[in-house]
């Protein structure tokens, strides 16, 4: 038979030119890009060993006929492995995820095992393919097999992308479709003109196309800042850790970024980040830079990590006066550290490597030290502790495994307890109790909150029911919200609804919210504030005293009562500003006409002080720890005794 083999080499020139570009352009190896370059260069194999086999076959008779059963075999065998790389390349493009699921690796595996089987037996089967004595190629019964093959993924692609047809980019949505149909029709027209050879050009077009939406498709680079991005970072680095590589990064975080930005606004801020990454770039020499989002950029150095300090001189002397404002310039702070080799020879995944980074950057960020901040065993153990923590909140989330304490609230007027403030426990087999300061802003972050401010709140609702506590001298009980479930627009709702559910009066319940949440979600939190006070729920500003000042916060949103901070008392012992600051904050709320609590009493001689001072309820170690519900009914038990005998005394 005579083979046309001009579309064959037609492939080859294409997948050259390919092959070029992709090197030149020096795209950034991450998991799917290295793949690529494995199809690229397979596809350019099997072209030429097609193109091979097509020549030996035109003149069969100049080679052995064993020789030539070996070269058939390889060259059909190597061709079929096309679609099996194109498909592992389409699937992970197209899911975005790093691995294939185990149902998509045996529908990679199976088909190709199969016709592999069935050509290396053909030379005594017979079944897909026979040589005649001249060399002369006929296929056998299961011949159309070879072309089934390619057809099955190919429509196996198609069917993936179909059912994330809407979350796939348009571009890379295109080049698969297309280069899939182009593949089919080749297969169905060499089948019936075997001497065309088409597929192989086919399927060189098909990654032509994956290479043009790779390049317009990025997903790695951030736009505003021209540089590499988070999910370049994740890649390289589990490239990294999967090959073991020794690496170092070196890690930069801006400091005070957000407030600059309310100072210079958005654009001029944009502006700034792009000159600080340039520079950073130019500083790096041709380490990897990454910018990571939320004003963190990180450089990794493979191999010679070289010198971290000459760097770390660079950057800082860079920032000294980077701002120029009108005729002021400001510095920024930039927190540096490392992560060294040793340390990252211990992370299993990318993602890991993020959380340490951030660790490692808190960690500097309290240490005063002019010295390059070194991330050590500590900075692990921290973050996998977060890790074990966040682990530990999804279990007790699903077994609702919380518990509510009560701390009560002493009433200076009324000589007795008035309300008791619910705090969330978390106890772990191994870890024992682990403290609300700790595990909650974990779930702020994973919004594992909402499900443990919605477990608090019924459980509180259902504890004053059950025990009548409001029938014991208690008139409300207060329930911490968390920002998060500020930011909810249904916050009001959702409560509202428990509250009913348990048929509690709504009087019932005070809410406490933080100065953080005061500041963000202006109109939903106004909007729920509203919505909750309408119906008789109070709310209180919760760790007055700590941040910045925070007496807008009182005058503009509808409080009623303000917690002030243990931390201000506490420094109230020695510190004589601190306790005018103490003293005139009292004063100042009641003039609002606003309760004053205090919290952290744990002295007679606190006390002492704050009810000199004007404080109306007290709240702390002196009075009692928060403790278990049955422990808080004998406390209060207790209380409304004392009550009756001090007023049998009068
Ligand atoms: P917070 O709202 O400021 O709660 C008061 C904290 O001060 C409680 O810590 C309480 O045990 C502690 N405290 C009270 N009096 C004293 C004292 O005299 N001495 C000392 N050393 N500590 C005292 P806790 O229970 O560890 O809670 C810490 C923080 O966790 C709370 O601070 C609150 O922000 C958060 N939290 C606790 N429970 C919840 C909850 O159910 N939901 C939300 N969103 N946050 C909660
Ligand atoms: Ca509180
Ligand atoms: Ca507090």
């Amino acid at each position: 038979m005579h083979y046309n083999y001009y579309y064959d080499v037609a492939a080859m020139i294409l997948m050259a030119v390919l092959i070029i570009f992709f090197y030149e352009k020096n795209i950034i190896r991450t998991k799917l890009s290295s793949f690529f370059e494995i199809m690229l260069w397979g596809t350019f194999i099997s072209n030429t060993l097609d193109f091979v086999r097509a020549v030996i076959l035109s003149d069969g008779s100049r080679f052995g006929i064993m020789l030539s059963y070996a070269l058939v075999g390889l060259a059909l065998i190597s061709v079929n492995m096309i679609p099996v790389l194109y498909y592992i390349y389409s699937l992970r493009s197209i899911s975005k995820a790093r691995h294939l699921t185990w149902p998509e690796r045996l529908g990679a595996i199976i088909p190709f095992s199969l016709v592999a089987v069935l050509i290396i037996s053909s030379p005594w089967t017979g079944l897909i393919y026979r040589l005649s004595d001249n060399g002369e190629l006929s296929y056998g019964v299961l011949g159309a097999f070879l072309y089934v093959h390619w057809i099955i993924y190919l429509v196996h692609i198609i069917r993936s992308m179909v059912k994330k047809w809407d979350k796939i980019e348009p571009t890379s949505k295109y080049a698969v479709l297309g280069g899939s149909i182009v593949t089919i029709v080749a297969c169905a027209v060499t089948y019936f003109i075997p001497q065309l050879l088409l597929v192989n050009f086919a399927a060189a077009i098909a990654v032509l196309l994956q290479y043009i939406a790779m390049e317009s498709v990025d997903d790695y680079t951030n736009d505003k800042l021209e540089v590499l991005n988070e999910n370049a970072f994740v890649d390289k680095v589990d490239v990294l850790i999967e090959t073991k590589s020794e690496f170092e990064i070196f890690a930069i975080k801006l400091d005070g970024i957000a407030y600059l930005r309310t100072v210079l606004g958005r654009k001029n801020i944009n502006n700034l980040l792009k000159s600080i990454s340039n520079n950073l770039e130019v500083f790096s020499q041709g380490m990897g830079l990454f910018y990571l989002g939320a004003s963190r950029f990180a450089i990794i150095a493979e191999k010679d990590p070289g010198n971290w300090e000459l760097l770390a001189e660079l950057i800082e002397k860079y920032f000294r006066d980077t701002v120029e404002y009108g005729n002021i310039t400001i510095s920024i702070d930039a927190i540096m550290t490392i992560l060294p080799t040793e340390l990252l020879a211990n992370i299993k995944k990318a993602d890991d490597v993020i959380g340490l980074i951030d660790a490692a950057t808190a960690e500097a960020r309290k240490t005063s030290s002019e010295e390059l901040y070194v991330a050590s065993d500590d900075t692990l153990a921290d973050t996998r502790r977060k890790e074990e923590i966040l682990h530990i909140l999804k279990g007790a989330v699903r077994e609702q495994h919380f518990e509510v304490y009560y701390q009560p609230i002493y009433s200076v007027k009324k000589q007795r307890y008035v309300s008791a403030e619910a705090l969330v426990r978390l106890k772990d087999d191994r870890l024992g109790y682990i403290s609300p300061e700790e595990f909650i802003p974990i779930a702020e972050r994973n919004g594992l909150i909402l499900e443990i401010g919605d477990f608090v709140f019924r459980t509180v609702c259902k504890c004053i029911m059950d025990n009548k506590i409001c029938e014991r001298g208690i008139e409300f009980i207060e329930v911490n919200l968390s920002v998060v479930q500020c930011m909810q627009d249904n916050l009001h709702e959702q409560l509202v609804s428990i509250m009913d559910e348990y048929r509690l009066p709504y009087h019932y319940i005070n809410l406490e919210i933080t100065e953080s949440t005061a500041t963000m979600s202006k109109d939903t939190l106004k909007g729920n504030m509203d919505e909750l006070i309408k119906r008789g729920i109070n709310f209180a500003l919760d760790d007055y005293g700590t941040g910045f000042s925070n007496m807008m916060r009182i005058v503009d949103y509808p409080f009623h009562a303000v917690k002030l901070d243990k931390s201000l008392l506490w420094s109230a012992a020695d510190k004589p500003k601190a306790k005018h600051a103490l003293e005139y904050s009292i004063q100042m709320i009641k003039a609002m006409e606003l309760d004053v609590i205090c919290e952290g009493v744990e002295t007679f001689a606190q006390a002492d002080m704050l009810e000199k001072m004007g404080c109306d309820y007290f709240q702390g170690y002196y009075f009692s720890k928060p403790v278990p519900v049955n422990d808080f009914l004998t406390q209060l038990a207790r209380d409304q005794a004392m009550t009756l005998l001090s007023e049998e005394d009068v």
